[in-house]
């Protein structure tokens, strides 16, 4: 039998789609069974870009059985209008934030490290390493290729829309409304482990003395410690290039 149903994408869905079906109902027909995940990847949708179905008005997982006649809506993971009251594709929500990048996003996994984000990035992972890990540890994974984010394990991903890493850190921070979730200098930038604060003439300090350079110990009084990488940052000239980095960045904030 031949089933004819209707689709629509709303929001940022739109970028995968063909201009022409953008951002208006989609008249489509074809033969025999066919999930409703399917059916949306067939577009170029990638499914861990999605958080709701709706069909008819009531919310479906990605293995309903498209019908007859059905009217499917389909919206983005980050939609920030009130659907509420409606059961998403995903339980838990998606604030508890953590990342694993893809390997092009050196540079930006930095960033967000900077400001406080747990961030997993290894230039070595494959696909699917990352799709692996994205799944087992609830890690939103950022990429611009779309064809990871269709891979079958990906629940939760975000396609970065900008090359330029201080764009796409600004565009991560917007779309998922990050702001108020961040601290900066918590992590360390080189391997994500949460750093930990030390003063001058305590037990902890005798541990690192040796590791700090002496000119900096003339006047430092205060280091943040990574115990895992055994990077010492203090308040010198990398950490005011960084405060600038923040400075711009909120400043750039809804621009
Ligand atoms: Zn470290």
């Amino acid at each position: 039998m031949r089933l004819n149903v209707t689709i629509r994408f709303y929001e940022e869905l739109n970028d995968f789609i063909k201009e022409e079906l953008r951002k208006k109902q989609i008249e489509t027909s074809f033969y025999g069974k066919r999930t409703v995940k399917d059916l949306i990847e067939s577009y170029g949708v990638p499914h861990g870009e999605v958080d709701l179905i709706l069909i008819n008005g009531e919310s479906v997982g990605f293995d309903y059985i498209v019908n007859d006649k059905d009217l499917i809506s389909v919206y983005p993971v980050f939609e920030r209008f009130n659907i509420n009251g409606l059961s998403k594709l995903r339980q838990s929500s998606l604030r508890e934030t953590k990342f694993i990048l893809d390997v092009h996003l050196g540079k930006l996994a930095k960033y967000l490290r900077l400001l406080g984000f747990d961030t997993i990035y290894d230039h070595e992972m494959d696909d699917p390493e990352l799709a692996l890990i994205s799944n087992k540890n609830k890690r939103i994974l950022l990429t611009r290729d779309k064809g990871l984010l269709m891979r079958r394990l990906v629940e939760r991903g975000l396609f970065i829309r900008n090359n330029d890493p201080y764009k796409q850190c600004l565009e991560v921070l917007e779309k998922l409304d990050l702001w108020d979730t961040i601290h900066p200098f918590s992590r360390c930038m080189v391997c994500n482990q949460e750093i930990e604060k030390i003063e001058i003439n305590t037990p902890k300090y005798k541990l690192i003395e040796t590791l700090i350079p002496p000119k900096v110990k003339e006047w430092c009084t205060v280091y943040n410690y990574c115990s895992n990488c055994h990077k010492i940052y203090w308040k010198g000239s990398h950490w005011n290039r960084m405060n600038i980095f923040l400075d711009k960045l909120i400043e750039d904030k809804n621009r």
